[in-house]
């Protein structure tokens, strides 16, 4: 544990002042009461001016002042690139500082064990911040399943999908980088595969497929991918770039069907509904401020130095197959995955609630028309 840690408010960070942390995790510290927004660190003077001014802010940094921002605070966010996701929470781990990282974790599993392993080293705390593992209909959707209301759960099937603005950093970064649909969007389908059927996959295939858009040079513009489970289940899913708004799952058990949909937003509410016994219900659960629920939890485990959850081998665990369903569409075979070890699922007494907040005016930031991988 950090020793720099004292009294009951986590100081922060916040690393790459883009989207996601213009427009969701700088008015999340808002009503994340355990938690204090200390430090800007961004590459753009103008962004550091003005986001400084908006949220009363003293301390701003270049990247080249990382390391004198890392002095200031117990814990970073990190809204980068995910190239720079591994090089920025390494370098938090070694001063002592806790690291809360955008999802993908990083581009390779090698990148994902240097992370862990500098967090182990260093006695930090690292998540990944998967904010649906904190959001009510997502947590409802997995009681459900596993109550055993539908049956035994067989079938999982997803699409999320948007329209990426030519420039934007997800389709001129390539796969290497961590460009492309699989690492931004696709780690949605498969992280809620793993947690709905509570199992880890055990053997992958994909294919890719892009028009002659020019987004589409450097990245794919879709991919699908199926996903066998242990008891003969199966997921599959279709990530793109390249088409309209979507963001919806299903799960088919043996006596019911949910659907999610939308299913991975957090600008909007989350839909379900339910079809058992030839009965159909739905519910709506209300939009809510997912990243001050994350923050608030991330939180609370440095003060409380508790081990969050979802940690880095739940990053890692997105990644490595993420990395399989490149090399079965690099391949056309199957990749068998090896077991992976056991760990805790996300359940229902993790909901966090903090009130939704209204959408910020940006900074010379390149939103992506919808809100939500
Ligand atoms: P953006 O491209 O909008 O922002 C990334 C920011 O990183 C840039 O604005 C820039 O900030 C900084 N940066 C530093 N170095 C570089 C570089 N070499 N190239 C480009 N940018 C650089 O991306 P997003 O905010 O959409 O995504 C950031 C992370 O958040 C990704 O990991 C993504 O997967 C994740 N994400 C998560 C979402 C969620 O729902 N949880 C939703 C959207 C994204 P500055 O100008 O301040 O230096």
């Amino acid at each position: 544990m950090s020793t720099k840690s004292s009294g009951s408010k986590v100081r922060y960070a916040v690393v790459g002042l883009g989207h996601i942390a213009q427009v969701a995790v700088l008015p999340g510290f808002k009503s994340a009461r355990n938690s204090q927004l200390a430090a800007l660190v961004s590459g753009d003077p103008g962004k550091r001016k003005a986001l400084a001014r908006k949220y009363r802010v003293t301390q701003v940094f270049s990247y080249e002042a990382y390391d004198q921002a890392l002095r200031l605070v117990d814990a970073v966010y990190l809204g980068l690139p995910n190239h720079l996701h591994k090089e920025y929470a390494v370098r938090a781990a070694e001063a002592g500082v806790h690291v809360l990282c955008e999802k993908p974790m990083a581009v390779t599993e090698e990148e994902c064990e240097t992370m862990i392993a500098a967090a182990e080293r260093n006695r930090t705390k690292l998540m990944v911040a998967y904010r649906l593992h904190f959001e009510r209909g997502n947590l409802e959707a997995i009681r459900t399943l596993k109550s055993g209301r539908l049956g035994k759960v067989r079938i999982f099937s997803s699409d999320f999908a948007q329209q990426v603005k030519a420039g934007n950093v997800r389709v001129t970064e390539p796969v290497s980088r961590g460009g492309g649909p699989l690492y931004d969007m696709g780690v949605y389908c498969i992280n809620a595969a793993r947690y709905l059927f509570g199992a880890e996959p055990t053997k992958v295939v994909a294919v890719s497929a892009s028009n002659r858009d020019r987004r589409f040079q450097k990245v794919e513009e879709m991919v699908s991918a199926v996903l066998q489970f242990p008891e003969e289940r199966l997921a599959s899913f279709t990530c793109s770039f390249g088409a309209a708004d979507i963001s919806r799952y299903t799960v088919v058990a043996t006596k019911g069907v949910l659907t999610s949909d939308p299913a991975y937003e957090y600008a909007m509410d989350i839909e379900h509904e339910i079809i058992v016994g030839g009965k159909k219900s739905k519910r709506t659960f209300t939009k809510r401020d997912q990243f001050a629920a994350e923050i608030s939890y991330f939180s609370d485990c440095i003060l409380k130095n508790r081990t969050p959850e979802p940690s880095g081998l739940e990053g890692l665990a997105d990644v490595r197959v993420v990395r399989a369903l490149y090399e079965s569409v690099r391949t056309g075979a199957a990749v068998a995955l090896p077991p992976f070890p056991r760990k805790k699922k996300p359940s229902v007494v993790q909901e966090i609630h903090r009130p939704a907040h209204d959408k910020p005016k940006t900074v010379n930031s390149q939103s992506p028309t919808r809100e939500s991988a």
